[in-house]
């Protein structure tokens, strides 16, 4: 039978427990930590100075959830890689590479597929397939750190991933318990060690979610997709805002800022026309108040099942200046990148 444990699905302490019940010392499993997150190995065989009785036993009892690529499409700024990787069923997963001037950032999924439905999202166009388990998004944070081992960079650099963003494929709080354990071992200070402040968890506004990341101060960013400043003009983007009204989510927010301490980004996708007036400006600014709040706004990427298109570059930046002027609220657009090789927000998507 093959084995079903993955070892990317544990945390360091259970991977030395899982060796302790075996009877092996847990030096083993400390060697075979740096194997999976150091050396980034994609298959067991890599795991070259490990003792074959101790080999041996790993692979009768485990495997390497290593999702291999299907597709590599680089952008032609050189800067956005995706990469199309099989899940172990015929489906497919998007993860993105970017690599901007000293900042490697990976942009994974937590879902095949997405059940939220937002109208101008490819991912919600395609409909939920199933959740990611964690080895599943532990495996896309590691073939990103394999990449930048292997493959340097433009200028000969090879750096460490040190950015992970959860705006990939799927809704992160709708597959809490896989993203929240997955994140942990991203944080693992004899692995990948990623800082919780360069790891950034994007929710379309799942309030049970969101109270419970403020109940466990959870250490990471959270960034809450607003995109309408009223419950009618939010739920006709956002099918999710009929379940959590848009007073309750911001009831949420206001708890896990209180809770945490920290300031929410609320991303907010500039669509022309739609979202981006001076009065869409003045009621954002009113709806966050004084609540520690940055705003990330996103220049519409176009997707196949939607019309509409994006805001003009003095939309964005009269919607910036309302937000600063008049509430003191600091405000990004976000660079668009990779859109030629459909790699932008909201754009990930696999016909599978
Ligand atoms: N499911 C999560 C995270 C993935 S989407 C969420 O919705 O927050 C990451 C961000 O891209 C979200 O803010 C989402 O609203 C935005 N987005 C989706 N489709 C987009 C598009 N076509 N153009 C620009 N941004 C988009
Ligand atoms: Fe799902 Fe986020 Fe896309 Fe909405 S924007 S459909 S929540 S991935």
């Amino acid at each position: 039978m093959n084995p079903t444990l993955d070892l990317y699905s544990l945390l360091r302490d259970e991977l030395s427990q899982l060796f302790i019940s075996w009877e092996f010392s847990p030096v083993h499993a400390a060697r075979v930590w740096r194997y999976l997150y150091w050396e980034c190995i994609d298959s067991l065989d890599g795991m070259q100075d490990l003792p074959p009785r101790v080999l041996r036993k790993l692979k009768e009892e485990a495997f390497l959830g290593s999702l291999p690529t299907a597709l590599e499409t680089r952008s032609s700024d050189g800067f956005t890689r995706k990469y199309l990787l099989n899940l172990p069923e015929d489906r497919k997963i998007e993860t993105v590479l970017m690599r901007y001037t000293g900042r490697v950032t990976a942009c994974i999924s937590s879902q095949a597929g997405c059940a939220m439905g937002c109208v101008f999202c490819a991912t919600g166009q395609m409909g939920f397939s199933r959740h990611l388990t964690t080895g599943e998004i532990v495996a896309q944070a590691v073939h990103v750190q394999r990449i930048l081992r292997t493959q340097p960079g433009e200028h000969g650099d090879s750096q460490r991933l040190r950015n992970i963003v959860l705006m990939g494929m799927g809704e992160p709080l709708h597959n809490y318990d896989a993203v929240i354990k997955a994140i942990d071992i991203f944080r693992d200070s004899a692995g990948l060690s990623l800082s919780g402040d360069r790891i950034t968890l994007s929710t379309v506004g799942v309030v049970p979610g969101i109270l419970r990341l403020a109940k466990e101060k959870k250490l990471l960013h959270l960034a809450v997709s607003l995109h309408a400043a009223t419950q009618e003009g939010r739920a006709a983007l956002v099918p999710a805002a009929k379940k959590w009204p848009l007073s309750e989510l911001m009831a949420a927010c206001q708890t896990y800022s209180e809770a945490t301490g920290k300031r929410i980004f609320y991303e907010w996708t500039l669509i022309e026309g739609k979202n981006d007036s001076e009065e869409d400006a003045r009621a954002v600014g009113r709806l966050l108040g004084k609540m520690p709040a940055q705003v990330n706004l996103i220049p519409l990427n176009p997707t196949q099942g939607y019309a509409g298109t994006a805001s003009r570059s003095e939309s964005a930046r009269r919607f910036q200046n309302i937000l600063a002027d008049e509430f003191s609220i600091p405000s990004t657009v976000r660079q668009r990148r990779g859109i030629d090789i459909a790699a932008g927000c909201g754009q990930l998507a696999v016909n599978a």
